[in-house]
């Protein structure tokens, strides 16, 4: 079975086979929009980032080899508006946000884009661009002195506009502009390529032939994604709220200077809710993965709770999910745990003919399918469990080696299938020398039967997060 997907340009026709442009259908070229680097990113953001990188690590798992671009939009109004109240430049305001998505996007588990391009240093890129579309007739400078993408003009020259949604142009009153980067649908308009400088600006501006100024934000994403992908590339990502002005846009600009299709999958992932509703600070359920991080949830926590619901379907997120993350990881964990523990020094080989592989590809090769991606999981996980427990009365040598090297064959189907999950195991966890302290002091107690004070140390150690549990092997301990 071949990989399908749900092309948003081809939203009438449902999902479609995935055909790489690279003629030995080897290379991936894919593009995803990255973050405005004017705050910390939220988890609606990193719900789109950790679909991205779902999407890549699927094509990998797959055997294709991608190149990904995620650029950093790090000039924009919204930059441009904080950059002057905090009275500080534009690249220290920025550049601590990026570090910060930098610092998220590791504790996430998500691979680094292999290109990550800041707008900023695409500037005569994208005047070359918006050169090219003067040229071409399909933009103008307008009397503010900035310059604008005229719709008209390029639908003029058998192009189309409004690719990835329907757009009314009954509406639409021809030669009229919208200059702000975000607009709704009902006002579609000639968009801003090039902003002339204004007072605000401060001096946050660039030269240009069309006068001193800055990009708007959408040529951005069309110059950097053709100068890394090249002018036509495979896959371009990014939330649903970019189908429209932002991806429409960067459809327009590409095609119209270039004549040549400029992507053949847009993939929109759907919005995040928080308890029910749309994120907000002022209803208070506004998080970012830091906030998350001092409730003391961890990033894989957050990251395996953004991967279980289908990127099509909008998410709600609440904090009970993700200490039912916490639930289904141990559980993952602890099959792990005793295959490792089995197979020992072995080292095995991911056989396809492993169900959980089979039953795993089947489910994201339909469209991502990640419900039915972990179900194969904890299937396996059920299954593994059972055939632990069957393993444990057989004690001869012929025993013990067969299942070390089928237990070390199902480590091995699982590192596979984490290569695409991304959730890994549990790393040992570093135990305070204060709590090794009370553990020993414990066992001492015990062994001169002063169960009084083994007792009382116990809930100590509970109090402070740790539970100690007595096994054939030694005493365990375990954090909360
Ligand atoms: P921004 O930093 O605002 O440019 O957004 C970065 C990415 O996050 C974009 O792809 C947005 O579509 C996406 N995004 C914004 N809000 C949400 C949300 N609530 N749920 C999912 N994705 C979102
Ligand atoms: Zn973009």
């Amino acid at each position: 079975m071949a990989l399908k997907l749900f092309n948003t340009l081809q939203r009438d026709k449902g999902l479609q086979e995935f055909v790489p442009l690279d003629p030995a259908r080897k290379k991936v070229g894919m593009y995803c929009c990255g973050p405005t680097v004017y705050d910390f990113a939220h988890i609606g953001n990193w719900r789109t980032f950790v679909f991205a990188d779902l999407v890549r690590r699927t094509l990998e798992f797959s055997g294709y080899d991608v190149q990904h671009v995620m650029n950093i939009t790090d000039i924009e109004d919204k930059i441009i508006k904080r950059v002057r109240e905090q009275k500080t430049s534009l690249r220290e305001f920025t550049g601590k946000f990026e570090i910060a998505f930098l610092d998220d996007l590791k504790s996430l588990n998500c691979k680094e884009p292999h290109v990550k391009p800041r707008a900023t240093e695409y500037i005569a890129e994208i005047i070359s661009l918006i050169e090219k579309l003067i040229a071409r007739g399909i933009a103008y400078k307008a009397p503010d002195g900035s310059v604008y993408f005229s719709i008209t003009k390029y639908q003029g020259c058998g192009c189309h506009y409004g690719q990835l949604l329907k757009l009314n142009f009954d509406e639409m009153r021809a030669g009229e502009r919208v200059s702000s980067d975000e607009y709704e649908k009902e006002s579609v308009a000639d968009f801003a390529l090039w902003k002339a400088r204004v007072p605000d600006d401060g001096d946050i501006f660039w030269p240009s032939p069309f006068g001193e100024g800055r990009p708007g934000w959408h040529i951005e994403c069309s110059a950097m994604s053709m100068k890394v992908l090249g002018e036509s590339f495979d896959l371009h990502l990014g939330g649903e709220d970019l189908k429209f002005p932002h991806h429409e846009d960067e459809i327009a600009q590409s095609e119209g200077a270039t004549g040549k299709p400029f992507v053949k999958y847009w993939l929109h992932g759907a919005h995040l809710l928080v308890e029910g509703k749309k994120m907000s600070k002022s209803l208070g359920n506004y998080f970012t993965l830091r906030d998350l991080q001092a409730k003391g949830f961890s990033g894989r926590e957050v990251r395996y709770l953004l991967l279980t619901a289908h990127y099509r379907e909008t998410f709600n997120f609440t904090l009970d999910g993700l200490n039912g993350a916490k639930t289904a990881l141990a559980r993952i964990d602890e099959c792990v745990g005793k295959l490792r523990e089995l197979a020992g020094e072995n080292t095995g080989q991911a056989q396809e003919s492993e169900t959980l592989i089979t039953n795993f590809s089947y489910a994201l090769e339909d469209d991502l399918n990640i419900s039915l991606a972990w179900a194969a999981v904890f299937d396996w996980v059920r299954e593994t469990n059972l055939w632990y427990n069957s393993q444990l009365q057989d004690e001869t040598f012929e025993a013990r080696i067969t299942r070390a090297k089928v237990a070390a064959n199902k480590l091995a189907a699982w590192t596979k299938v984490d290569s695409v999950l991304g959730i890994g195991v549990k790393t040992a966890v570093e135990i305070p020398a204060e709590i090794l302290e009370l553990a020993n002091a414990r066992a001492e107690a015990k062994k001169s039967r002063d169960f009084k004070k083994s007792d009382a140390i116990r809930d100590e150690l509970k109090a402070k997060g740790w539970v100690i549990e007595d096994t054939p092997k030694g005493i365990k301990l375990k954090k909360i």
